[in-house]
């Protein structure tokens, strides 16, 4: 244990190794700039970048790079040795302008025409609020992108506007609650991340898994997940072994993994970090995707990040807690004991209640990608109607507020539950709610429809530009009143004036269910299917404006995202339709004549059942040549069109029954498929390969 702490952290250049390295005057110097946000001078600029050299060089790194997050969702690193030349002669060398300023060669990164190609330069500036540190002998230093106009080309910079703009919101609050000592709000996530394992000689011979993260064809074994037997099971050996190396890097980096354990399908699992500041914990997740990709790799095991990899069994999430934390310690969704007099916290709660009931559509987007869409609103995971479930509690002290019962009544209630603090029980109730796709759970609220394979970062720009324009909204009541009393009392109003009009959003029934589909249909709920209709949303005034007005994005950079969007839809399904007719070619119907020769060749003494299932293959082969015609001419129609976004709708509107026609065909006849003929893996070896 004690080696675990010596090591935890060591391959990041934090703050402690920058005071232990750093001469005090440039140290107070960084401190003081990262407080006040200013640009920081060239002397300490150069200061900093010849410790982080140093410190580099000592653990062997040979390189450094700004690390970014294009627009194409992942991260970007483009190394630089710290070797030049100078007078002929080899020398190491980073200045504080390497490490401030990057231009990397950016034009091949989407950019949703931000930057026209005549101005096609991107440049990386370092983000000193996320630590540097080491991975793989490169010195990787956490940038923004932004283009020659300071247009954001990236993830991170909209993130850390909207972190300030939440932080802005926040402390107004408090201070008009009469904090005054509250000068920063942090909004804090913890990052549950769910992912597959799949034996690696297994997952190469297949290509669709190769291709497009997820199996195109496969019935399910016998057994699935139906005996909940692998959730929090024994964790396989092997997996073991994987995971004790995952945790050894992420330690290493200063990554705090906290919890593994088996999730619900077959062979896969689950990660997650202790919580940490949005911008840190975003980084973090991606490191985190990175290090199980390539740890995988390491024991012949991929990781597989899809959202739906198997259909039939659960598919992958990526759990997204966030909760409010001030400069003086305080988490903003902390009920405390008790809740019905914490005004504060019911004005938080409330305002995260009305900030989803007015955007839903933003939150449905965001937590999306095409992948989710196997995933939301299928029956085994949150559905594509954004709902809050708050828990029996709270909902019970909301539920008091608006009937206007005395505090008194309300403390008694609390008691009938037996609890002396609150925090613990939502989060069991929670637990038991697992169909909500926004849930209370304690202290934090739990974003649950994020896919598995997505960055965090459009989220939750989303929840908090949101969330602070109505704590805005509120705070503009609540600093008229100069009296704490009459704070309160406007405050109690305005959560009631919430709750009122926006318990629509409420629900805390089986989300799952019909009844929820219809019930929310009756309650003027968004249920947008599919994340390319759920990308015309955004066309909406209501949708991009707010972002606008909060300063988080310009409309340009607005749309830019948007366009990029609809081109990732486009080429992500035509890449699945190409596998999908690729797959049937050259694989499926080869064997599906190999056994029908195999079949015919017991000719002379044919019972029915073999001429049956010589004509049902036969029929099979027949219906997936026209199929893939279809898909075919469809692709080639699509891309007749001028935009992505009309490019994207075609597809929706025309493959989708060709691609399940022949999903559901191929999956009926697989059984009649002679084992020993097949020469890729069915759905048992890859969903059992590793466990037994
Ligand atoms: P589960 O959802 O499986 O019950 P936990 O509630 O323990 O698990 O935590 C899930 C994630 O939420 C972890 O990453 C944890 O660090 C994070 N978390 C816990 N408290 C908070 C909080 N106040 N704000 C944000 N994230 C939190
Ligand atoms: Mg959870």
């Amino acid at each position: 244990m004690e080696k675990l702490l010596e090591g935890f952290g060591a391959k990041v250049f934090s703050e402690t190794v920058m005071k232990e390295k750093l001469p005090s005057p440039v140290y107070k110097k960084w401190k003081e700039t990262l407080s006040k946000r200013d640009a920081l001078d060239r002397t300490t600029a150069d200061a900093i970048a010849h410790a982080m050299k140093e410190w580099a060089l000592a653990q062997g790194c040979t390189h450094y790079t700004h690390w970014f997050q294009p627009l194409n969702g992942t991260t970007a690193e483009k190394h630089d040795a710290f070797l030049d030349k100078s007078n002929d002669e080899p020398i190491l060398k980073f200045s504080g302008k390497n490490l401030i300023k990057g231009e990397p060669d950016a034009s091949s990164f989407p950019s949703g025409g931000l930057r026209a190609t005549f101005e096609a330069r991107g440049y990386t500036y370092w983000d000193c609020t996320s630590p540097v540190f080491i991975k793989d002998n490169i010195l990787c230093i956490p940038t923004v992108f932004v283009s020659f106009k300071g247009e954001a080309l990236d993830a991170k910079e909209p993130l850390i506007r909207s972190c300030e703009v939440i932080s802005k919101a926040a402390v107004r609050l408090c201070n008009a609650f009469g904090d005054k000592d509250v000068s920063e709000v942090k909004p804090v996530i913890g990052l549950e991340q769910e992912y597959f394992l799949v034996d690696k000689d297994k997952f190469l011979k297949r290509e669709d898994l190769l291709f497009t993260g997820k199996t195109l064809f496969g019935a399910l074994p016998p057994k699935g997940q139906e005996l909940e037997t692998h959730y929090f099971g024994t964790i396989p050996e092997r997996v073991h072994a994987f995971m004790k190396e995952v945790n050894e890097r992420l330690w290493e980096l200063g990554i705090y993994a906290k919890n593994e354990h088996n999730e619900v399908a077959p062979a896969q699992f689950e990660l997650a970090p202790i919580f940490s500041e949005a911008n840190v914990a975003i980084d973090q997740n991606h490191l985190i995707m990175e290090i199980l990709q390539t740890t995988a790799l390491k024991h012949n095991l991929v990781c597989l990040l899809h959202e739906k990899p198997y259909q039939g069994v659960n598919g992958s999430g990526k759990h997204n807690n966030w909760s409010l934390v001030t400069n003086t310690g305080v988490n903003l969704l902390d009920p405390g004991k008790n809740p019905h007099e914490n005004v504060q916290f019911l004005v938080v709660m409330c305002a995260v209640i009305k900030a989803v009931d007015t955007y839903p559509e933003l939150i449905r987007l965001f937590s999306s990608c095409p992948g989710n869409d196997y995933r939301l609103g299928a029956n085994e995971a949150p559905p594509a109607i954004i709902s809050i479930f708050l828990g029996e509690v709270i909902e019970k002290v909301l539920e008091q507020l608006e009937d206007n019962k005395p505090s008194t009544y309300e403390k008694n209630s609390l008691k009938e539950f037996g609890i002396s603090t609150l925090s613990y029980l939502p989060k069991d109730n929670s637990d038991r709610n697992r169909t909500s796709p926004v849930a209370f759970t304690g202290n934090k609220f739990e974003f649950r429809s994020l896919g598995s394979s997505m960055s965090a970062s459009k989220l939750n720009v989303t929840i908090n530009t949101i969330v602070a324009e109505t704590l805005n909204e509120i705070c503009d009541t609540l600093e008229a009143h100069k009296y704490r009393q009459d704070v309160r009392k406007a405050a109690l109003d305005i959560c009631v004036d919430i709750i009122k009009n926006h318990r629509r959003i409420l629900f805390s029934g089986d989300g799952y269910s019909s009844y929820w589909v219809e019930e929310a249909t009756k309650r003027g709920l968004p249920n947008i299917k599919t994340f390319v209709e759920s990308i015309k949303y955004m066309e909406e005034k209501k949708s991009y404006e707010v972002f606008m007005k909060m300063g988080v994005y310009t409309k340009e950079e607005f749309f830019a995202r948007v366009d990029i969007m609809y081109e990732n839809y486009y080429k992500i399904k035509s890449i699945e339709i190409k596998t999908m007719i690729d797959m049937a070619m050259n694989k499926i119907i080869p064997l599906a004549n190999k056994n029908i020769a195999l079949y015919a060749s017991s000719a002379p003494y044919t019972p029915h059942s073999i001429t049956k299932r010589i004509e049902n293959i036969v029929a099979y082969i027949d219906s997936t040549y026209s199929s893939i015609q279809e898909l075919k001419n469809i692709l080639t129609a699509s891309a007749s069109f001028e935009t992505y976004k009309e490019k994207g709708f075609y597809l929706l509107n025309h493959a989708y029954p060709f691609l399940d026609k022949m999903r559901k065909e191929y999956d009926d006849i697989e059984e009649v498929f002679d084992y020993s003929l097949m020469t890729y893996p069915k759905y048992d070896e890859l969903l059992y390969s590793i466990d037994y």
